[in-house]
């Protein structure tokens, strides 16, 4: 271990510090002016560090995160896709990012074309008819979504409709966010390769059905083919299809959610249109409806006057109301905007069979190692069932830890749960062949490795700062500031 890896608290040292003001300067009479009550009555408790010490200590630490910038990262049902680096500098143009939200609409023009051209662009890309761009990421998306579809129903008189459709392949949001909606959740059986069971579905569909949640390609990375048929069958039934549009990387620019059949659906901005994730945001969850259901989108939405000027509606008779604090989150959409018409229509066109080309390559160049529980050819991932000789018994999760060692990330691994090894993987249209077959390579040699030595592959990952944390512990009792950790110490 390096001596600034060590914890900032072991480098801590009483009475040292960074630097301090000078008191003949700097006139600290003026504190007397903050009410007694509120002055801090004790010092400070934190870590006494040069600032030489501070300075190494995080940039060393830096240096150990794993991001997309970093190197590969395959994780699926996420779209860790690269991003590129000039739409952060254009979401930081200070003409934009120096915008007061409570600015009146004449002299903010400027951001709220750019903002009705997006609302525009989405619902080109989705084939529906308006977005709203209020939403703060997917699962926002999802419930703004799904109080579209109640109010619809409830507008209309039709009050029974409180149950939604999910397939038991879904994406854990989906059943959270009906929930949260205030629908019951129903669920769907997916059939061995993921897609709705027809049959199953058939049933269930009756007067109480406010709609179905789904996404195609669905969460095993193959494309729904009766999509046509289901989204007959629900609309006949009275109920609304929604469209988890998180991850629209393959179908962008291809096949569009409206044409599909779908009514509502919401787009994670931070997966597909060029903001990274993870790290909790900033995210986007624009939701996008079908013509009938435009007017109950929340407020404000972005408009255009008839002399070609933009405005901002408040409130509608049907509307929402508010999901967010004022339009949402600008700089997310700034980059997307700029994302989209970098590529053009003719460039976008590419990213979904780049995606879904990328996926298959590395799904055929492993299955010879990795069980792949459904074949075919998938969208932009597909799962693996674990190794294919389990007998040494080395698990996904010893995989995913040795990856690490090779200096890739590890893909998603335990979900979907309709396997006991799950290991999701999606390599986005971004990735060069050269990574890609280095990924294969790497896959392959650990695949040997839990063959020949699997008590090493199960110790894994041997090279980075720590190796097995505690997880339960982490995430039940996490230590998060100086003080607690000094009391664990
Ligand atoms: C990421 C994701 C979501 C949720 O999006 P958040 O922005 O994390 O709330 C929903 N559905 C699918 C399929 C996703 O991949």
């Amino acid at each position: 271990m390096k001596y600034y890896d060590k914890l900032i608290f072991e480098l801590s040292r009483p009475g040292r510090q960074g630097y301090e003001l000078p008191a003949d300067k700097y006139d600290t009479d003026g504190i007397a002016d903050i009410p007694a009550g509120l002055l801090r009555n004790q010092e400070l408790d934190l870590p006494e560090v040069g600032e030489l010490d501070v300075v190494r200590h995080y940039t060393n630490l830096s240096s150990k995160n794993f991001g997309v910038d970093t190197g590969f990262y395959p994780l699926g049902s996420c779209t860790m896709k690269y991003n590129p680096k000039i739409n952060e500098e254009v979401a930081a143009m200070p003409q934009f990012a120096g915008l007061h939200p409570l600015q009146d609409a004449e002299s903010a023009q400027g951001a709220l074309e750019l903002y009705y051209n997006l609302q525009k662009a989405l619902a080109n890309i989705a084939g529906l008819a308006e977005f709203t761009l209020n939403p703060y990421a997917g699962a926002h998306g999802e419930l703004t979504g799904l109080m579209v579809m109640r109010q619809y129903h409830i507008s209309r008189g039709d009050t029974k409709r409180t149950k939604v459709i999910v397939p038991n392949s879904a994406h854990g949001t989906n059943p959270a966010s009906a929930m949260v909606a205030g629908l019951e959740v129903v669920e769907v059986k997916s059939k061995p390769n993921g897609s709705i069971d027809v049959e199953d579905l058939k049933p269930l569909l009756d007067d109480t059905v406010a709609g179905i949640m789904m996404t195609n390609p669905n969460t095993l990375g193959m494309f729904e083919t009766e999509i046509v048929e289901i989204a007959k069958l629900v609309h006949e039934a009275g109920g609304l299809l929604y469209y988890d549009g998180a991850n629209l990387n393959p179908m962008l620019g291809k096949v569009r959610p409206g044409d599909m059949g779908f009514d509502i659906m919401h787009i994670n901005l931070h997966k597909t249109f060029s903001t990274p994730h993870g790290g909790g945001g900033p995210g986007s969850g624009p939701v996008g409806v079908a013509a009938h259901l435009t007017e109950y989108l929340p407020a404000p939405h972005v408009f255009k006057k008839e002399d070609g000027t933009f405005g901002v509606t408040r409130d509608g008779d049907k509307s929402l109301g508010s999901v967010s604090t004022f339009l949402g989150n600008f700089g997310v959409m700034m980059k997307a905007y700029a994302y989209i018409l970098s590529l053009g229509k003719e460039n976008i066109r590419n990213v979904g069979p780049m995606a879904t080309l990328n996926a298959n390559y590395i799904k055929e160049s492993l299955k010879d190692d990795y069980l792949l529980p459904i074949g075919g050819v998938c969208k932009h991932e597909f799962v693996f069932d674990g190794l294919k000789d389990k007998s040494t018994g080395v698990t996904t999760l010893n995989v995913a830890k040795r990856l690490l060692d090779y200096g890739f990330h590890a893909p998603t691994i335990y979900f979907p749960l309709l396997f006991h090894e799950s290991m999701m993987i999606e390599p986005t249209e971004t990735e060069s062949l050269e990574t890609l077959d280095e990924f294969i390579d790497v896959m392959h040699k650990v695949a040997k490795e839990a063959r020949e030595t699997p008590d090493m592959v199960k110790n894994a990952p041997l090279t980075t700062p720590i190796s097995h944390p505690d997880e339960t512990t982490a995430a039940k009792k996490p230590i998060l500031s100086y003080k607690q950790m000094k009391a664990n110490a």
